[in-house]
């Protein structure tokens, strides 16, 4: 299999643990910490709101 993309094949929300499926719905929200990337994914907008607000 040929894929450029690096994601994690499985990626798990950061909120809830859930799979996140490729649906549309998941959101990715990038950070920096300690001067690296950091993606974090979330199974859609509610979740990410959620943990927004820690
Ligand atoms: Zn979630």
């Amino acid at each position: 299999m040929v894929d450029s993309n690096a994601d994690d094949p499985s990626p798990r929300c950061a909120t809830c643990g859930d799979r996140i499926a490729a649906d549309g719905r998941r959101r990715v929200e990038t950070t920096v910490e300690d001067g690296e990337v950091v993606y974090r994914q979330f199974c859609d907008e509610t979740c990410l709101a959620a943990w927004e607000r820690v």
